[in-house]
């Protein structure tokens, strides 16, 4: 009988196989002494494993660059240094010769010393690179212990679901899509970095599904439909019918979006709405592009950073911005300076360990404490202003003095550009992206010095209703359409109205057929989604009738609950939508 397990939909599509359970845990490495005359063939078998290693992580760096691009294949940047650490490798090595470990449980406890030493410091910071280790400690044991390794997914086969606890950036990026059709994972939100990666490469994923590498079998039969978050395992013949009837149905409408990629984006009262794509990687804008992206409405550059030793220099910095400028040479493309802290911890900044990092040192904070880096990120992104029209955007601004600051920093960058004789466009535009209760309420004051404001829903929601935007136990919670944020949204987008300034939403919430259809009633009518989102978000809106939206939002604004905020948006989509098809995926609530 079919076993069906919910999660959450993280990276669109629906795929069939067989599953393989991916255990990359690290494996029990069995006490051995050895004999001195042992001593000298362990020690070079240690050595042996880590030129291995580090070979196999070369080519899967120099494979990354090929399909996703250099900024992508850095990531494996922190791992190759671990492997070149002396300290590592003598501790080992002084373990075999000292205590006549075999070179396998020598290693395994230089490990655990340094995991233990990372670990007490309690830094959040630590944590990523204990996940770099880990991934590093799995290969190395079970090469030295000549067992199959499990992090080697290059040989996973054909129509593969993969099934594990969790992965890591690493990991993913090996995947081919032609042959891992699906990922089922127990832990994961759709913003963990495994899973934009996933998304990235257009695996269909569904992950925080808390049970499933328990419940599941290596070759079991399985579908995964990332769309409405649904694994089903062992499907039955009315399983397999309806998935198949989906997957036509998706087929069919895939063909279809290729068609509203060229369309035109206008509701169907003829109101233009600019159709921008948000980008995790600045080998993704080509995507958007192909998709119908009107321009970028977040480029999120944290990707430059997050996992590597040193600062991406200015130059690294300038090719990534650039390559989007090409590929939107007339259109808008939103640069979101570094949005670091919260799950985001590079390890060349010495971040502080943080009760709560969502509320600490992040994004304009850091950047402001840290003028090195932002210097070197605005030289960059000024430079690359000189290939299109390129924006500033500043997360997580409080109060105008921040503004002021980011200003004064441009300025003295533009002034050395100058000097320099480097080009650059000095009429680039520099907003803000409203995220944060205390901005929503300060937006007159914030208007005055940004020239365009972007609503980012996803923590506007976390900030003002106090729920942890990564917690798959909270996911209930985090509610766009509870009263609060509606209020907010719609204070916002008058605001910016009535300072002449464009106000667009580059949240979750615009790819949401209810959010979309909400914001544009709130006269919101610049929206970024998700790439893969941009032809289903299209082919809403040429549905939506602008007079309608309009109405249901006015409703919505003074609806005192979210229930009722969902009914009367439910009520005013009807019958230019249909809602059914979404409703797994975005959990919409339906009115009785
Ligand atoms: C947001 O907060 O809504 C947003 C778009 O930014 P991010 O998801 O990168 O925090
Ligand atoms: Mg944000």
């Amino acid at each position: 009988m079919s076993k069906i397990l919910d999660g959450i939909g993280a990276s669109e599509g629906i795929g069939a196989g067989r599953v393989h359970i991916l255990n990359w845990g690290v494996p029990d490495v069995p006490h051995r002494s050895i004999d001195p005359e042992e001593v000298a063939g362990e020690e070079e078998h240690l050595r042996e494993v880590f030129e291995w290693a580090k070979k196999r992580l070369l080519d899967l760096e120099d494979s990354t660059e090929e399909r996703l691009g250099a900024v992508e294949a850095r990531i494996f940047e922190p791992q190759l240094l671990m492997l070149e650490d002396e300290e590592l490798i003598e501790g080992a090595a002084r373990y075999i010769r000292e205590n006549r470990l075999s070179a396998a449980r020598a290693l395994d406890w230089r490990l655990l010393e340094i995991q233990g030493k990372w670990s007490r410091t309690g830094h959040p910071m630590v944590l990523d690179r204990l996940n770099d280790l880990q991934d590093l400690q799995v290969r190395l044991l079970h090469q030295l212990l000549g067992l199959p390794d499990p992090t080697d997914v290059s040989s996973l086969g054909e129509n593969v679901i993969v099934v594990t606890r969790n992965l890591t950036p690493s990991l993913t990026v090996q995947f081919d899509p032609s042959l891992v059709l699906g990922i089922a994972a127990d832990h994961g939100t759709r913003t963990a970095h495994w899973v934009m990666l996933a998304r990235s490469l257009g695996i269909p994923t569904v992950c925080g599904m808390g049970v499933v590498s328990e419940q599941a079998r290596e070759g079991q039969e399985a579908i995964v439909d990332g769309r409405i978050g649904r694994v089903v395992l062992d499907p039955d013949a009315h399983d397999r019918r309806i998935f198949r009837g989906r997957e036509t149905q998706i087929l069919a409408w895939e063909e279809e979006i290729e068609t509203i990629a060229q369309l035109e984006s206008i509701t169907a009262d003829d109101q233009p709405i600019a159709l921008r794509a948000n980008l995790d990687m600045p080998g993704e804008a080509e995507k958007a592009r192909i998709h119908g992206a009107q321009g970028v409405g977040l480029f999120r550059t944290e990707f430059l950073v997050v996992g590597r030793n040193q600062m991406p220099d200015e130059e690294d910095q300038y090719q990534a911005y650039k390559s989007v400028a090409e590929a939107f040479p007339k259109q808008v493309v939103t640069v979101r300076t570094f949005d670091l802290g919260g799950d985001k911890f590079p390890m060349f900044l010495h971040m502080p360990a943080e009760e709560n990092p969502f509320l600490g040192w992040r994004a304009i904070r850091v950047c402001l404490d840290e003028p090195e880096l932002f210097r070197t990120q605005l030289r960059a992104i000024l430079r690359a202003s000189a290939h299109g029209d390129i924006r500033i955007m500043v997360p997580l601004v409080n109060d105008v003095e921040e503004i002021r600051q980011v200003r004064e920093l441009v300025q003295e960058e533009e002034e050395r550009l100058t000097k320099d004789g480097i080009p650059f466009n000095s009429g680039y535009k520099l907003g803000i992206l409203v995220e944060t209760p205390a901005a929503a309420l300060e937006a007159v004051e914030l208007a005055r010095h940004s020239d365009f404001f972007s609503i980012g829903t996803n923590d506007l929601t976390q900030y003002t209703l106090a729920v942890d935007r990564t917690s798959a136990r909270l996911a209930k919670l985090f509610n766009p359409f509870h009263p609060a944020v509606v209020q907010l949204l719609s204070s916002v987008s008058r605001v910016a109205k009535s300072a002449g300034i464009e106000v667009s939403v580059c949240g979750e919430m615009a790819a949401n057929p209810l959010g979309a259809f909400l914001l544009l009633g709130l006269d919101i009518t610049t929206l970024s989604v998700a790439w893969p989102s941009l032809p289903e978000v299209k082919k809403m809106i040429r549905s939506f009738r602008m007079e309608d939206a309009r109405r249901a939002a006015k409703a919505a604004v003074s609806a005192p609950t979210s229930r009722e905020v969902v009914e009367c948006l439910v009520e005013g989509i009807s019958g230019s939508v249909d809602l059914s098809a979404f409703s797994g995926r975005w959990n919409l609530p339906t009115s009785k």
